[in-house]
């Protein structure tokens, strides 16, 4: 499936916002957010008056860039978002949050979120004791994802789990940190989403 393989930091400045893309530098002042704070290229700095439209095109780029998330794939999950009950917007973060790459990512089996979606594709986690190696694939409450067995011991997985430990795991997942797996209390909702985002603007955008 394809996938943005170009400098991941340009995206966090063209959104104006850390996106955490790249894992512990994303925490470090090596940041390039905190280092450059304004959009790439050579107008970057220049001042820009923005239409409606362009704050709510921003923001759908913003919350695909975030997951990691392709145009058709984002425009599905969409689709899903409004077939659901409750709210649209809300609905559609729930969704980018219950992607397996995301929630390998949010319970410190990964340092970022495209690691987790390498680590996903090698085969690396077991969602209730089977392998799923499908990034996109979407976990559904009570659901149990571990670190596979075969990889607890595989240096790369090693260093993650070292570097990642005493993490803190968002309040939906309930984390057994001896079995290297998290349980999903519930989906993720609205309070749980722990960056900027108006998904409004994206709901919006859609519906035009
Ligand atoms: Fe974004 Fe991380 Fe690069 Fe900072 S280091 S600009 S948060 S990807």
């Amino acid at each position: 499936m394809a996938r943005y393989t170009d400098a991941v930091c340009r995206l966090c400045r063209r959104e104006g916002q850390k996106l955490f893309l790249k894992g512990d530098r994303c925490y470090s002042d090596k940041c390039a957010i905190a280092r450059r704070e304004y959009a790439p290229g050579q107008h970057g700095q220049g001042r820009k008056k923005v239409s409606e439209y362009g704050l709510q095109l921003r923001e759908k780029q913003k919350v695909k860039r975030f997951y990691g998330v392709l145009e058709s794939q984002f425009a599905h999950y969409f689709e899903l978002a409004s077939k659901k009950s409750g709210i649209v917007g809300e609905n559609l973060l729930t969704i980018c949050e219950s992607r397996l790459d995301n929630v390998c990512y949010r319970a410190g089996f990964a340092l970022s979120r495209a690691e987790a979606r390498q680590l996903v594709r090698h085969g690396h986690f077991t969602v209730n004791g089977k392998k799923v190696n499908i990034p996109s694939y979407l976990i559904s409450e009570g659901d149990v994802i571990a670190v596979a067995d075969k990889s607890k011991n595989l240096p790369k997985i090693k260093a993650v789990l070292e570097s990642t430990e005493g993490k803190t795991v968002p309040s939906w997942l309930e984390l057994d940190a001896q079995a290297h797996s998290v349980k999903v209390q519930n989906l993720a909702k609205r309070e749980d989403i722990d960056y900027e985002v108006n998904e409004t603007l994206i709901v919006e955008l859609y519906s035009k």
